[in-house]
């Protein structure tokens, strides 16, 4: 039996997911009946407004709970996450199973914070007989849809942020990850959270839109495609159900004259090719100031001619692609930028073969490996550093999900600006310099969500600090305190002071009094010179002597 929350079982629906890297059967993708989703969504929201009143001293223990589940399971967590994205375990534990831990407890700490009742101060004399107080509020019960590249450490966020603010979720993993989905459900019910409040729901993308926003959603996170999150979005808007988008990245990286070179190097292979290049957030293209260019391309080459690429195990860097979609858009951005004149500089040497230590039995309830391939190869794609001279053509122009590094010398710090920001993408960008002066300035006129300074796509991996982009990368933030707001709506409560008064100044019967005495309140407060106050006040306070009554 799959492990759900209650009697929402999907079926097996006799097609599989394979691990990308191995070509190993792993597991039989399930599908929940589409008209079960408004079920779920009741029954969320039932659970969700007994939920939202648990004080939060309360709801951090699950959280606690949850934190330590993913201490003890990491092993299971990090080798699920491998298995079906083809990435390394240790890479499955650095950027998804840790930071996944660290933010349950962050927001649980964070939450009470954002959340707390605030009394706003008053714009202006004229309403001091008001309290205002700014409370936020759950949404109900929200939608999360999320993309195999960090099938754990995306969602985890927003799961995380949404339950312990007060709502209940729905949330749908890739198909491709569908066991890790298994696993956050595993998580949530066994970290002790109230068993309705939370369902993974196993439906293909084409069936998940219509069926989240059209079962009663109150809000839609996506993070994927820029190209889903834009239909996602017309769908959500004729329904009005308001969405939060994380989408493609094209991240540029400034190598400045100043910079650590040899960090700046490894760095970019980092954020370059970790996950096999496929990070929203990763380096995409490099531009390297002349007087270092040549220096820094020697290093670069040194790092990807030491690339170990293969199957999980520790003794490797990174892992394969992870579908087969994903490889055939590398192959023909990077034939497209050839044929137009780019140089390829340097290749990763051949994948290793895989090796004996890969399994860990854990314990995780993947079907049995099977040796049955659905690719007539392992998804591998080699890193490659890529000499271009301009920035035209889908390679520069488009998201490339594979671990190619576009490298451009530039002149100027200006022209590194300007070839940064010429893009429809605007997710992150990195500065590597050691210069504050130089990266201060650089930084203000880059039009990207997320800037780091001598590293790049790490900031992915602290909860506090705010994730999402510009231009077409997005709309919203998740992580840090936006991401609080995101999964919370401000409702405001406006205390009349003086209950007793038998009606306001302006109220009805309206007569010259009223209209002259709020001239003078105008006249008052914003008039210019003391005689205009002066004779402000004085209509005013004919008009509150003739209405003022409390008897
Ligand atoms: P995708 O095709 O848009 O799919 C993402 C998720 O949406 C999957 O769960 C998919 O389900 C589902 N989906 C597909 N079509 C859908 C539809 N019409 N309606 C509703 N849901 C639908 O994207 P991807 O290729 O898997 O993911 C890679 C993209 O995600 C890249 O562009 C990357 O930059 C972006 N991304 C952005 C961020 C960020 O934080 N900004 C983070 C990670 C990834 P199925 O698996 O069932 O198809």
């Amino acid at each position: 039996m799959i492990l759900t929350n209650d009697k929402f079982q999907p079926r097996r629906t006799g097609s599989w997911i394979y691990n990308p890297a191995t070509g190993e059967r792993l597991a039989e993708i399930l599908e929940h009946d589409p008209e079960t989703v408004p079920l779920m969504v009741q029954q969320a929201r039932k659970a969700q407004t007994e939920w939202e009143t648990v004080p939060y001293r309360i709801k951090r223990r699950f959280a606690y709970e949850a934190s330590r589940w993913i201490h003890q399971h990491a092993d299971t967590l990090a080798l699920a996450i491998a298995q079906c994205t083809g990435k390394t375990r240790t890479e499955a534990l650095a950027t998804e199973v840790l930071p996944a831990a660290i933010a349950f407890r962050y927001y649980s700490q964070r939450i009470p914070h954002i959340v707390h009742p605030k009394r706003l101060p008053s714009s202006s004399f004229l309403f001091l007989n008001k309290k205002s107080i700014q409370y936020r509020v759950p949404y109900g019960v929200i939608g999360i849809i999320t993309p195999w590249n960090y099938p754990f450490g995306i969602p985890v966020h927003e799961v995380a942020a949404s339950l312990l603010a007060g709502n209940g979720v729905l949330l749908k993993v890739a198909t491709q990850c569908q066991p890790v989905g298994e696993l956050i459900q595993r998580m949530i019910l066994e970290a002790g959270f109230p068993s309705e409040l939370f369902h993974v729901v196993y439906l293909s993308g084409s069936k998940v839109g219509a069926a989240f926003l059209d079962g009663g959603i109150d809000k839609l996170f996506f993070t994927g495609s820029t190209e889903t999150g834009r239909i996602l979005m017309e769908e959500a808007g004729k329904r009005l159900i308001p969405v939060s988008l994380e989408l493609g990245g094209n991240d540029a990286m400034i190598v400045l004259s100043d910079a650590p070179l040899e960090r700046a190097a490894a760095g970019a292979v980092w954020a370059g090719v970790s996950n096999c290049g496929q990070s929203c957030g990763g380096v995409e293209r490099i531009y390297v100031e002349r007087p270092v260019y040549k220096d820094f391309l020697a290093l670069l080459r040194q790092e990807v001619r030491q690339i170990r690429q293969g199957p999980d195990g520790f003794d490797v860097d990174i892992g394969s692609l992870t579908t087969e979609e994903q490889r055939k858009k590398v192959i023909a951005q990077v034939q497209d930028a050839l044929s137009k004149g780019a140089r390829i500089l340097e290749t990763s040497p051949s994948p290793l073969k895989p090796s004996i230590e890969r399994s860990v039995g854990t314990g995780i309830t993947l079907e049995p490996a099977s040796t049955e391939s659905a690719y007539p190869e392992p998804l591998f794609y080699p890193v490659q550093i890529i000499e271009v001279d301009n920035d035209t053509g889908p390679l520069m122009q488009e998201e490339t999900f594979g671990p190619i590094l576009a490298v451009s010398v530039v002149d100027t710090e200006e022209e590194a600006i300007r070839r940064a920001n010429a893009t429809s993408y605007g997710l992150t960008a990195s500065i590597w310099s050691l210069s504050k002066e130089r990266v201060a300035r650089v930084a203000s006129r880059l039009q990207a969500g997320v800037i780091t300074v001598n590293d790049h796509l790490m900031s992915h991996g602290m909860p506090e600090t705010p994730w999402g982009g510009f231009k077409q990368s997005g709309i919203g933030r998740t992580h840090g305190d936006p991401l609080i707001e995101e999964v919370t709506q401000v409702k405001v409560v406006v205390w009349e002071r003086l209950p007793r008064m038998k009606r306001n100044i302006f109220w009805q019967p309206i007569d010259s009094t009223v209209y002259d005495g709020l001239k003078g309140a105008l006249a008052l407060a914003v008039g210019k010179g003391i005689s205009k106050r002066l004779q402000g006040f004085g209509n005013l306070l004919h008009l509150l002597v003739k209405r003022i009554r409390f008897f």
